[in-house]
């Protein structure tokens, strides 16, 4: 019963280090999914982990309404590394809790009641922002969810303007979807939404939990099409795998936010690791360096000559569409050529690994799939 929720895989985790985890066996295993972009720095950065260990003994936790040295300085950060004009910081812990205050947020501040949302979205597990996830197999069970939520195709700026109107609060989308098979939006697309939603007075949220902090090569994906939302929320990799999800907003949805809390927000220990997550990102410059080897990844990928139908994405968020399933192939490759990676979808083959690994990390990954899908095609 103490494990019904989790599906459990045929590796016991024992230790990470650096683009590495290692099971309690001491095998190694390159980690290409960073357990869902959760670990940008790779395993344990030492960093972080100073931070973290600093942190423990001073101050763990303190009620929100007293300020703390830690989260100050996280807000300062986050500001520092925010879209301009997203000055307004709100912290949380999880993607989803982002998302949720997004979406109160906006409804509050534009006194609009629906939600316009892409098809193949995937915005999190709680009740608001699970209704504005599109695929049935997550709602369905729970229904019914929050009302006045509509979907529009991904990327089709037609259906996106005639689904956006008065009554529209928000316009929510990933700048690349991530869960439903790394799909990039168009940068026209993308001011074609900050168009459509300035004109109604509609908030435009990008949802930058898997696509932030550097993962494509930039900061922020949405910096790729130089659109600013009015709401973008983090979470995942922000506090290198410590629970913080993170929104940042313009002065005119901060104003108007409406009442909204939570016991934890900015809590100091989870703080000190993004402020140290965040501060190494922008000092060793991760998002130039996550461009350059994600370039070179794809680049080898298809030079592989891999019987797979497309390769695709930015930076470090690298979709392979592959031939048949993609959780076969997956577990070939983490049993028989020590590399963990990720699903999107029955068939893409997600990769999201640390964002320092180097060109040798791209080699090794490129040999175990190529590896994996040999084995695959013979057998
Ligand atoms: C993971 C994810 C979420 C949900 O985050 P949780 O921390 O699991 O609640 C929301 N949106 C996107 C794009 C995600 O990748």
């Amino acid at each position: 019963m103490s494990e019904f929720v989790f599906s459990r895989k045929p590796i016991t985790i024992d230790r990470g280090e650096g683009a590495y985890l290692y099971d309690t066996d001491g095998n190694a295993y390159l980690d290409a999914g960073a357990s869902y972009a959760c670990t940008p720095l790779g395993h344990c950065h030492p960093r972080v982990v100073d931070a973290i260990q600093e942190q423990a003994g001073r101050l763990l936790y303190v009620q929100g309404s007293y300020p703390t040295p830690p989260r100050d300085a996280l807000v300062e950060q986050l500001v520092a590394v925010a879209p301009q004009g997203c000055a307004n910081v709100w912290l949380c812990n999880s993607g989803t809790e982002a998302n949720e205050a997004a979406l109160k947020f906006a409804r509050s501040a534009t006194g609009g009641e629906t939600v316009v949302a892409a098809t193949r979205a995937f915005h999190g597990r709680t009740m608001g922002a699970l209704a504005a996830t599109w695929r049935d197999k997550y709602k369905q069970p729970f229904e019914p969810l929050m009302p006045g939520v509509e979907f529009v195709p991904y990327d089709d700026p037609e259906a996106l303007t005639e689904a956006v109107d008065d009554d529209t609060a928000a316009v929510l989308l990933e700048p690349i979807q991530g869960e439903g098979g790394i799909h990039p939006a168009s940068a026209s697309y993308l001011k074609d939404a900050r168009a459509l939603t300035e004109d109604v007075g509609a908030a435009l949220i990008f949802d930058e939990i898997q696509t932030g902090v550097g993962r494509t090569g930039t900061m922020w994906a949405c910096e790729h099409a130089g659109v600013v939302p009015d709401i973008l929320t983090s979470a995942k990799g922000i506090a290198s795998g410590l629970p913080l999800g993170a929104l940042v907003c313009r002065d005119w949805i901060a104003e108007d936010s409406g009442p909204h809390g939570s016991t934890f927000s900015g809590n100091p220990l989870v703080a000190a690791a993004a402020t140290q997550t965040l501060a190494t990102i922008v000092e060793e410059h991760i998002p130039e360096h996550a461009a350059e080897v994600g370039a070179y990844l794809r680049e080898e990928l298809r030079a592989a000559d891999l019987p797979v139908r497309d390769v695709r994405g930015r930076g470090l968020m690298i979709g392979i569409e592959v031939k048949r399933g993609a959780n076969r192939l997956l577990r070939e490759l983490a049993l028989e050529h020590g590399v963990l990676a990720l699903p999107a979808g029955r068939t893409v083959l997600r990769l999201l690994p640390p964002l320092i690994i180097e060109r040798e990390h791209a080699d090794e990954l490129v040999a175990g799939i190529g590896g994996a899908e040999e084995t695959e095609e013979s057998s």
